[in-house]
């Protein structure tokens, strides 16, 4: 009967780690013919590593040491490869003081009487001048598909960190798996366009970078005025809004527990492809069915 086809189709993808809560999710992943995809730690490893340390004052050292200090209570991938970097050279993190997270900005707080801000070259060049020659080797670093982190202290640009995130193994297959049954593919990121453009080249998605979270809802809602089903895959960083506008919301493998809460299925194992795995799943169930 048809409740046993829906409970087969869930059984089925529960043991393959594709979690759907629920028969009303699997009749709309059958229907999915775009699929948006967060970068940083979805279509990414979300392990990047420190490359470049760049100090426009003071020592590399010294700008480690605040970076780390902000990032000790963050949840962000970027984070935990700043705490590593520190903890590797065997730095002493500051404490830090009002920790905040800014969503698809970075971070901010107060560390040794100072108030500081890490994040994105366009967050920081709101809240310092960056001068010609900095700009410059942001712009090289993120040619070069690495994302950099500006620290600005007090109104003023102390240095930069840039970080490189490798694609997942499976992310090239994954996304050829979802072009090959029909459906678009879209990276949606806060990163900015140059390093955006340089991974999504790689992978052949389409790109829209420098996004906030907002604008990320935003553009799943507009594709799907445009008629669109569309899936939205995410690390739920920042991202529970656009996750619900979505068809369906789907959280990535090692997520964080909002997005679990909020999506309406999960890949438990972290691959691109179990993506295209869970709509084929919806697919064949559906067609047993009607
Ligand atoms: P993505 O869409 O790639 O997951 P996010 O929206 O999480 O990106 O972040 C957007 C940008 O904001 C990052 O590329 C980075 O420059 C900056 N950023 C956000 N959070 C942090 C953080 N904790 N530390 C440093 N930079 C951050
Ligand atoms: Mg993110």
């Amino acid at each position: 009967s048809t409740p046993a086809a829906i409970a087969a189709g869930l059984a089925v993808g529960a043991r393959r780690g594709l979690l759907i809560k629920g028969g009303a999710v699997l009749e709309a992943l059958r229907t999915i013919n775009a699929v948006a995809f967060d970068k940083t730690g979805t279509l990414t490893e979300g392990k990047p590593a420190v490359t470049d340390l760049v100090a426009f004052s003071g020592d590399e050292a010294g700008l480690l040491a605040r970076a780390a200090a902000l990032e000790a209570g963050s949840t962000h991938p970027l984070a935990s490869a700043i705490l590593a970097e520190a903890a590797g050279r065997g730095l002493a993190i500051p404490p830090v003081q009002a920790a905040a997270a800014l969503g698809g900005e970075g971070v901010s707080g107060t560390v040794e009487g100072a108030a500081l801000f890490l994040g994105s070259p366009k967050a920081a060049g709101a809240r310092a001048a960056l001068a010609a020659e900095q700009q410059a080797t942001i712009d090289a670093l993120n040619a070069a598909g690495k994302t950099v982190a500006v620290l600005v202290a007090d109104g003023r640009a102390q240095g930069l960190t840039a970080l490189r995130d490798e694609p997942r193994a499976d992310a090239q297959a994954g996304l050829d798996a979802l072009k090959a049954e029909g459906i678009r593919t879209l990276m949606l990121t806060g990163d900015n366009e140059r390093t955006a453009q340089a991974i999504g080249a790689a992978l052949g998605i389409e790109v829209r970078a420098g996004l906030m979270p907002a604008d990320k809802q935003r553009i799943i809602n507009e594709l799907r005025r445009e008629g669109l089903k569309v899936a939205k895959v995410g690390d739920g960083i920042n991202d529970a809004p656009a996750l619900a506008a979505a068809t369906v919301g789907i959280a990535m493998g090692g997520g964080t527990d909002v997005a679990l809460e909020t999506a309406d299925a999960a890949v438990l194992h972290g691959r691109v492809g179990d993506v295209a795995a869970m709509i084929a799943l919806a697919r064949a169930t559906m067609r047993n069915i009607h």
